[in-house]
């Protein structure tokens, strides 16, 4: 039985090389006043304008924001004072975002590549010539193969409208990096489970104590789920992280637990089965609320405490100590979901294990569990549901996956052409190159396809394979993302909000909004009269009829709507839960799952051993940077200009290397970093794991200041896992030795 998810459903619950023509100088003559300067303090904002309804799209967390303007130049960003999410903060990167919006390197003009893919030569053209040749391609290309020989590959707010379109015109080939490389497999775990996807809202802020599984808070800096997790801190929450390295988080943990990568499935079954032997579950909970309970309680009688020190190599006294203090702390605890969750192909598992502790802590519905915030209701309207043509989806193979098809199908169906060939890659605002593993497989895809376009705000390195580059309105120059929430603390007074991003300031150049650019292709490939919406203003109002508002109407409420809301809480004494799973209830056993030949509650299955002289390499966000995003603004990098690798203090002197060295990488398959970084020894790493912040290393040339700045670990992870449930790449997988003055260095057990 497949899981027949609509994106719809899912959504609703969850919440250049060197012989190119740089595209600067294509601009060089209206551009006078983008020049990169040094940075000066900026002195006083008394005789500037300020303008409200800006939404941060720096990250996916999109706070609030206020814009200062001077001239109709944006100086300063803040947060939005009546936001009750963000408040007035943001972080580093949402106030660098003036640093992106007067890029010198963003993208001006519609480009067409009369160069190579991947060695452009760029020529500056008209908007009427970018969208008749697109169009004309890809009507080509679907007339002869069919509508499901396009792949989009789409990212962020604005890439909404167009997933919705090329959707309609009958491509099931539609992967966001946002599912199969992120998040997806934790929705559908918890969807399994639960009955809903569940964002990152766990009630950190009042919580007895909070679980962190490879999620390192501090690093990974989003303003109200900081402020949820230091408030929770600064109440006694009692903190458990388990990460192989001594992350930020793991430096404010009471129980940080070493754990060996791969084995956190086997360190949450002897948790479970601890506190069920015990008898420190949420009795009632699991009988009023959860099915399958006995099954469960089998599934896990295995993983004694001596069982998971072993396999995770850790202490046995780590393994009761955690079970005791969550035990100790029910329901008030905070099992974090994780966010970025595709780690070694067996994630689905790790997942349904995380959900499980959840429900038999029974921290649902309770002030520091798992809670579902309540915004408002908002309109819609889009292009409608596509029409797939029979046989043509190719994600039918993986029963649980997340809406659109899973990467690396598309990319072996473009490459084998079976069981069909795609012919045309348009990637919008994703950077494919370094979203997917294996790098080389994804230039060969995008060098086979008879065309690619690509609608992106700044050159990246999927844009040097374009044939049509397309410059897109940046989120503080558009309208666009229509956003509804609840207030950060959730113990607060209930308050529901409603923003719409509205721009700060106009935009330069020929830049446009992805309602426009999608419009105009529609009516040259046939679909004119089915034009949904004619305007990005006239989409966003419609959404926001429906709470009886209007742009207009936000602007002059400061670009924020509040009313009262109501309390994720379940009145006291009152636990009565309904879940949209199959039985109405959390499924500890899942007959769905069996039905699908998968255990029927979460497995424990091993990941393959370091090889002997190597190091197993993870990867992560740092607090700066937005992946490869952000790698060119100049603030950003100033701050943090590339990602030192962690090695272990022993390993690193019995290698001879010392802190501020500089290596590179070579992988189990022979395969290089393309740069090089410095080494970070440090005691607070395991010696089995090495770990560098992901993002870094760009190609593109075009980025004057980002490229080559750092490694791209994505240039070494040829290896991956693909998740048999759900279809995502756990990238976790691949191992490495480093390269120091030419020699390789073999990594000490
Ligand atoms: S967390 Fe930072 S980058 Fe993300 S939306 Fe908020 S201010 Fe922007």
């Amino acid at each position: 039985m497949s899981y027949n998810l609509t994106r719809r459903k899912f959504l609703q619950t969850a919440s250049l090389a060197a012989a190119s023509v740089p595209l600067a100088k294509i601009a060089r003559a209206e551009q006078s006043s983008l020049t990169r300067k040094p940075f000066t303090a900026p002195g006083s904002f008394a005789d500037t304008r300020t303008v409200s309804g800006g939404v941060c799209e720096m990250c996916f967390w999109r706070c609030q924001l206020i814009g200062k303007v001077r001239d109709n130049r944006l100086v300063k960003l803040e947060g939005n004072p009546k936001s009750i999410e963000n408040g007035k903060s943001i972080c580093a990167r949402g106030n660098a975002g003036i640093q992106l919006l007067y890029d010198p390197d963003r993208l001006k003009y519609p480009l067409k590549n009369v160069g190579k893919r991947g060695a452009p030569k760029w020529k500056r053209i008209s908007w009427e010539e970018a969208l008749d040749e697109s169009a004309e391609k890809l009507k080509t290309i679907q007339k002869k193969y069919g509508p499901h020989s396009v792949a989009l590959f789409p990212h962020g707010a604005s890439a909404f409208y167009p997933l919705q379109y090329f959707e309609f015109t009958g491509t099931p080939n539609i992967s966001e990096a946002s599912f199969y490389q992120c998040r997806g497999v934790r929705d559908m775990a918890y969807m399994t489970t639960f009955g809903f996807a569940p964002g990152e809202n766990v009630d950190m802020a009042n919580a007895k104590a909070i679980l962190l599984i490879g999620t390192h808070l501090g690093e990974n800096v989003h303003v109200s789920h900081l402020k949820q997790y230091l408030k929770g801190l600064e109440n006694g929450a009692k903190l458990i992280v388990l990460d192989p390295r001594f992350s930020a988080a793991a430096s404010k943990a009471d129980i940080w637990v070493a754990i060996k990568p791969g084995t956190d499935t086997a360190f949450l079954q002897a948790v479970m089965n601890r506190l069920i032997t015990t008898g420190k579950y949420d009795k009632e909970f699991v009988a009023r609320s959860c099915t399958g309970f006995q099954e469960f309680k089998e599934s896990m009688s295995h993983a004694t405490p001596e069982w998971a020190a072993e396999t995770c190599d850790v202490p046995v006294a780590q393994v009761l100590q955690v079970a005791d203090l969550l035990g100790a702390s029910l329901p008030n605890v905070s099992v974090h979901p994780g966010r970025h969750t595709t780690w070694y192909g067996t994630d689905f598992q790790r997942l349904r294990a995380q959900a499980c502790l959840t429900a038999i802590l029974g921290a649902y519905g309770v002030p520091g569990g798992l809670i579902r915030p309540k915004g408002m209701k908002l309109g819609k309207k889009g292009w409608g549901h596509g029409v797939f043509a029979e046989d043509c989806d190719l994600s039918t193979f993986w029963p649980f996956h997340p809406p659109g098809t899973p990467t690396d199908a598309i990319r072996e169906t473009t490459l084998t052409e079976k069981p069909y060939p795609i012919k045309a890659w348009i990637a919008w605002g994703q950077n494919p190159i370094q979203t997917i593993p294996d790098q080389r497989r994804t230039i060969e895809a995008l060098q086979k396809v008879d065309f690619v376009m690509v609608t992106d705000v700044m050159p990246m390195d999927i844009t040097m394979y374009a044939d049509i580059l397309l410059p897109e309105k940046s989120y503080l120059e558009r309208y666009d993302y229509v956003k509804t929430g609840m207030q950060w603390n959730p113990a607060d007074k209930p308050q529901q909000f409603i923003t719409a991003r509205m721009p700060l300031v106009e935009p330069m150049f020929e830049r446009k909004d992805s309602v426009w650019i999608i419009n105009e292709l529609a009516k040259r490939m046939g679909y004119g009269d089915k034009i949904p919406v004619n305007s990005i203003e006239e989409h966003v109002d419609i959404r926001l009829a429906e709470a009886k508002l209007s742009i207009a109407a936000l602007k002059k409420l400061d670009g924020i709507y509040l009313q009262d809301g109501k309390s994720p809480y379940a009145p006291a004494g009152k636990r009565e839960f309904e879940f949209e799973t199959d039985s109405g209830k959390v499924e500890l056993y899942s007959e769905q799952v069996v039905d699908n030949n998968f255990p029927g509650s979460p497995a424990y299955v091993a990941t393959e051993e370091v090889p002997a002289g190597f190091a197993r390499l993870v990867y992560g966000r740092s607090p700066v940077h937005s992946f490869s995003r952000t790698q060119n603004n100049s603030w950003l990098h100033h701050e943090m200009p590339e990602n030192p690798l962690w090695l272990n203090d022993q390993s690193a002197a019995k290698m001879g290397l010392k802190d501020g060295d500089r290596v590179m990488l070579i992988n189990q398959d022979g395969i290089q970093s393309r740069n090089s970084t410095v080494v970070k020894v440090t005691p607070g790493i395991r010696k089995d794991t090495v770990y560098l912040a992901h993002g870094y290393g760009a190609m593109n040339p075009e980025l004057t200041v980002g490229k080559g700045q750092g490694i791209d670990d994505q240039a070494v992870i040829t290896r991956f896992a693909i998740d048999p449930e759900t279809g995502a790449t756990g990238m976790r997988t691949s191992f490495v030795k480093v390269i120091k003055d030419g020699r390789t260095l073999e990594i000490p057990a």
